[in-house]
């Protein structure tokens, strides 16, 4: 059977436009259908308009601490409507930045909501983005659901009043008091620029330290950095109900406590977004959390049928998301080796001011493979010896597996953690020991400079295998 495509990728974000950019290299034909934004969430309601905001909060404190440094200048008001307008444009920006390259890649684009009709069919209706377009419908050999996942809000009382990040890009004003439930990427993010441009910041979280996940040390010494920016820890603690009075909120926590706020912000995770694919004509199956279930190949159980980035149940973030499309294109169109990354050394950062960064493996888990050494600093910047703010730590901590002295984890939480990581997860990814570090020059004087000079064991913490 011919199909008019040999490509059907369906969500134009990071991932899917990857995969349709490299299919298109490589000489196929390629469409790409999408609902809503060009670019998908880390452009519209994601990684970038959210670090232009954790930008923007960064620059009221940095005024304050030019005084030491001999500056006149007075933090004075933040003006939210002219960020707001300011991210839009910089995103309506790069909305038409993936138009033209989609384009010039000879790519067929498609706007409106795809629902599978059969494995190879794919009904496109009218969408928020092409809300007047004609149904129609196209057939392809292979069809990609990079469609992506969307804020979830708790079953809680009340869940109805309170935004998730989706709104929180466009409030039309900045709530005075916030009150943030979660303590993953999303919750701490939000927390720091909120607390940054001004808001009273209240967290709340259901374990004793936040990012679960994270290096135990880490996840202590984030708790204390939020601290130190003046946010209001509520943990451990879940909200139980959130009732409105007039333009206020009570949200009850699990404790007994209330907390007024003008605000009520919920992130708790996100969901695939799958609901109205029609997966149900085709094989398609789903993981118990939801998210389909795909092999190392990307491929659904659906022959022909793929899923790649934030739908899948593997890691969701978006470098993921574009190396699993590229690898993908690769393998199904070209003619050489398909290109491949280190998914297992994935580096990870949480925006917070300061950031923290990590790549590899934490104490608890580098100790289930053997006994590790750990080295472990934390000190202050030497901006910091001057801006006064001597309590604005910077903490670093390499893992290092005992019987082969390769480092097998590195984190950082500190001003830069996350430019500093980068260049530390090549020398993870590539297996180097604890000797190739101590053997590389440090710059002076920077921070980084510590990640090659702690030539001091810390401690040994045993195997737990
Ligand atoms: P996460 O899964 O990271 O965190 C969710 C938070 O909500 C956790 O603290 C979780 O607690 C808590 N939670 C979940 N359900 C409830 C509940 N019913 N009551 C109380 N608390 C609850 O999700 P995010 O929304 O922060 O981010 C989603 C994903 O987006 C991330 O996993 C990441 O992959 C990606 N992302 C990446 C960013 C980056 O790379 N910088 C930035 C933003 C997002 P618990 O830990 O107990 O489960």
């Amino acid at each position: 059977m011919t199909h008019e495509f040999d490509l059907l990728v369906i969500g134009a974000g990071s991932g899917g436009v990857r995969c349709a950019r490299i299919a298109a290299g490589h000489g196929a034909r390629v469409a790409v259908v999408e609902s809503r934004h060009w670019g998908g969430t880390c452009v519209n309601l994601g990684c970038v308009p959210k670090k232009l905001m954790v930008q923007a909060s960064e620059y009221g404190d940095m005024v304050e601490d030019s005084h030491a440094f001999g500056w006149n200048s007075t933090r004075g008001t933040h003006d939210w409507a002219k960020l707001i307008a300011a991210k839009d444009q910089e995103i309506t920006r790069l909305n038409g930045i993936y138009v033209s390259m989609l384009e010039k890649a000879g790519i067929t684009l498609l706007t409106g909501h795809a629902r599978f009709e059969n494995a190879h069919t794919v009904r496109i209706e009218p969408s928020p983005l092409a809300p007047t377009e004609a149904p129609r419908t196209v057939t392809a050999k292979h069809i990609v659901i990079a469609t992506g996942s969307t804020p979830m809000k708790p079953d809680i009382p009340g869940a109805e009043h309170a935004i998730t990040s989706d709104e929180a890009f466009h409030l039309p004003a900045r709530p005075e008091r916030v009150v943030i439930v979660g303590s993953g990427y999303i919750g701490i993010e939000f927390a720091g620029i909120f607390a940054g441009l001004g808001s009273k910041v209240d967290l709340v979280y259901r374990h004793e330290l936040p990012l679960r996940g994270f290096d135990e040390d880490m996840r202590a010494a984030m708790k204390e950095a939020i601290h130190v920016r003046g946010i209001t820890q509520h943990a451990p603690a879940s909200p139980t109900q959130i009732s409105k009075n007039g333009s206020t909120y009570t949200v009850t926590l699990n404790n007994g406590h209330t907390i007024e706020t003008d605000c009520v912000f919920l992130a708790t995770g996100r969901r695939p977004k799958i609901d109205s694919l029609g997966l149900e004509t085709t094989g398609v199956k789903t993981a118990e959390n939801g998210r389909i279930k795909v092999d190392s190949k990307r491929e659904t159980s659906q022959p022909g049928i793929y899923a790649i980035g934030d739908v899948t149940d593997h890691l969701n973030l978006t470098p993921v998301a574009i190396a699993e499309g590229h690898n993908l294109a690769d393998r199904l169109f070209g003619k050489e080796r398909p290109r491949s990354w280190s998914l297992r050394t994935t580096p990870k950062a949480v925006f917070f001011s300061p950031p923290l960064a990590s790549v590899g493996l934490s104490e608890a888990e580098a100790a289930q493979h053997g006994t590790v050494d750990i080295y472990f600093t934390r000190f202050t910047p030497m901006r910091h010896t001057l801006s006064g703010r001597k309590d604005r730590k910077t903490v670093m901590k390499l893992v290092v597996d005992q019987d082969s002295q390769k480092v097998v984890g590195a984190h950082i939480l500190g001003d830069d953690a996350a430019e500093m990581m980068q260049g530390v997860a090549v020398a993870v990814t590539a297996e180097l020991r604890k000797v190739d570090f101590d053997r590389t020059v440090g710059i002076h004087p920077t921070s980084a400079e510590e990640l090659v000079t702690m030539r001091t064991r810390t401690r040994e913490t045993p195997a737990t295998r």
